[in-house]
């Protein structure tokens, strides 16, 4: 039996004249993201992307792997064969034999995208639905709630069977719309963050602040086993990770304590700014939320965003924590996120944080340090780790 993936395409089929550029991406990124379990050969018709094994290629982690490329709206397993009838109700009895044995009721839809074939989608439904009832006995017929579909798609190249689709990953193939800066600490909210911008079609560079001694080895890694995870559904990623022992010590000796957080989160946008305009990244993206902590008023937001010239994009704004950690908890990233290795904010934080910063004080502080130095030291001191699929 011929076995094949198809992937629907999502929301990138009302896209004009940048639906071919979108179809390319999302082609080459199965292509790379299906490389680790063998052969394939991909093709797309009709809004329709086709995954077809070749020799030594594992179908099973290949179709889990497909659930997560963003750009299909729906992954489904199917069965090729002739465009035939009787081929189909063969292809259909053997390939969903044993799911039809297991359940008491089923109906059979068809899909007629060639029109070509000499019967119409009503007529094939009944014809194979009539003669598979005779085949499994047990079964009966329901069109409204049926505990299996049989699904038949008369397609260009052959027709194809399958059970029912599950979702697809949804959004849009990563690489299309362009590529930012997203910070990446070892919390919840970050890694849902540079999920929710990746699905945009973004690439994304993630950017780790780190303070050795103050943070240990096993925070780091926790990171990049972070974007290890990241890499399901972002692709290969190169992770940079910067040194920010100075810069905190320096702030912590210069500034005023309640101003320590909003200053140190300024420090990391500047270095943020330079990574992003070096890599050609349009903006930056956090895992902020409104009113999360202190950090996190729309006034200290402002504060913090207020030395960019680059956008700071934040997918979490508006979200209540609990959906947070929902989201982590499907794309797989909580059980690692809540490890507790402290990350840099949680030693340097102030025992009272100033919740209304104004940007003059801010600015005013900011006068007992050397920006432009401590920025292009850390600048000059970063790691940049590679993380394969
Ligand atoms: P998270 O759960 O993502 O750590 P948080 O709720 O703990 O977020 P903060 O610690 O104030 O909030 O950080 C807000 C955002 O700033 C993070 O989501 C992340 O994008 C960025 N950030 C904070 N600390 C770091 C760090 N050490 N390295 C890189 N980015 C960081
Ligand atoms: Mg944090």
């Amino acid at each position: 039996m011929n076995d094949i993936i198809l992937l629907k395409q999502g929301e990138m089929v009302l896209k004009g004249l940048n639906r071919r550029e979108f179809e390319v991406k999302l082609l080459s990124n199965i292509r790379r993201r299906l490389k680790t379990f063998g052969t394939f050969k991909v093709y797309s018709m009709q809004s329709t992307v086709y995954v077809e094994p070749q020799d030594d290629a594992r179908m099973d982690e290949a179709f889990e792997a497909c659930k997560a490329i963003f750009g299909a709206m729906s992954v489904t397993r199917a069965a090729a064969c002739a465009k035939d009838k009787d081929a189909i109700l063969q292809t259909t009895i053997e390939y969903l034999g044993p799911t039809l044995r297991t359940v008491n009721s089923f109906k059979v839809e068809s899909k007629r995208a060639d029109k070509r074939f000499p019967m119409g989608s009503i007529e094939l439904s009944q014809y194979v639905g009539g003669l598979l009832h005779d085949h499994f006995t047990h079964l009966k017929p329901d069109m409204h709630h049926p505990e299996l579909t049989v699904n038949i798609e008369i397609r260009d190249l052959a027709a194809y069977v399958h059970g029912p689709a599950e979702s697809g990953a949804g959004g849009l193939p990563v690489g299309v719309g362009g590529r930012m800066v997203s910070l990446l600490s070892g919390g919840i909210d970050s890694p849902v963050a540079t999920h929710m911008i990746a699905r945009r079609g973004v690439q994304v560079i993630p950017v780790h602040f780190f303070t050795p001694p103050y943070t240990s080895e096993m925070a780091k890694d926790k990171v990049l086993k972070l974007a290890k995870l990241l890499t399901k559904y972002c692709g290969r990623l190169k992770v940079d990770l910067v040194p920010f022992t100075h810069i905190s010590e320096e702030i912590g000796k210069n500034c005023p304590e309640g101003l320590m957080t909003i200053i140190m989160r300024r420090f990391m946008m500047r270095i943020a700014e330079r990574i992003a305009i070096d890599n050609g990244c349009t903006a930056i993206v956090t895992g902020e939320n409104l009113g999360q902590v202190a950090s996190q008023t729309a006034e200290a937001l402002a504060v913090t965003e207020a030395c960019l010239s680059i956008p700071t994009f934040r997918p979490l704004l508006a979200m209540d924590k609990n959906e947070i950690v929902e989201r982590s908890r499907v794309i797989g990233t909580y059980e690692t996120s809540i490890l507790p290795y402290e990350d840099c904010c949680t030693v340097f934080t102030p025992r009272r944080p100033r919740t209304k910063p104004k940007i003059a004080e801010v600015l005013d502080a900011e006068e007992a340090l050397d920006i432009e130095s401590l920025v292009q030291e850390a600048i000059d001191a970063i790691e940049r780790v590679t993380i394969d699929i």
